[in-house]
């Protein structure tokens, strides 16, 4: 017969001994459960909720029946296993996108001033996804390591054509010579 509440004695023993290596004997006691509970209970907290409990499997120095919780658990169990978007859809974002950063502008090998450190592409979603936004080239777009970082649940507007020319207007003439090159180069002449 399962105990109701024998998980969360069990979480919450393991919680008051993080770092500390226990044995089966002790969890046994503390959350009152048979051998066989626990074992399914251990499942559990591994799998399903990502807890770091390591057992002899998993360190040389814990004999069988020991077990340690690294460190705190992670808050929230997740909520699904997300499938990687696939290599040929990353591709059709990021050639449609110009390999640009879509909030930034900012192109792979460029130092990001933030960072100091060379751009990075990533593939980031429109709508994300814990709002139900879709690996879908249409919800999909390029962005760098630093906007990637700052965008969750953020819908990034696209500059409009009337705000980039009153910024270009505000630069001082080097920065317009350097926008004039680079659409030469992207348009030629
Ligand atoms: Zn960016």
């Amino acid at each position: 017969m399962r105990k109701p509440g024998a998980k969360a004695r069990i979480r919450e023993f393991f919680l008051a001994n993080i770092g500390v290596i226990v044995n089966s004997i002790q969890v046994r006691d503390a959350a009152g459960v048979s051998v066989s509970e626990w074992a399914r209970r251990l499942r559990e907290l591994r799998g399903n909720d990502h807890w770091p409990i390591l057992s002899h499997h998993d360190r040389a120095d814990l004999k069988p029946g020991q077990y340690v919780l690294m460190e705190s658990p992670p808050d929230k169990p997740a909520v699904s296993f997300t499938r990687p978007i696939s290599a040929k859809l990353r591709a059709e974002v990021l050639d449609r996108n110009g390999f640009t950063c879509q909030m930034c502008g900012k192109c792979p090998g460029e130092i990001d001033p933030e960072t100091g450190r060379k751009v990075r592409l990533h593939i980031g979603h429109v709508k994300d996804k814990s709002l139900g936004g879709k690996d879908e080239l249409s919800n999909l777009r390029a962005l760098c390591s630093t906007c990637n970082q700052g965008a969750k649940n953020i819908t990034g507007e696209k500059p409009t054509a009337i705000w980039l020319l009153s910024q270009v207007r505000r630069c001082g003439q080097d920065e317009q010579r350097a926008v004039y090159d680079w659409l030469r180069t992207k348009f030629g002449q």
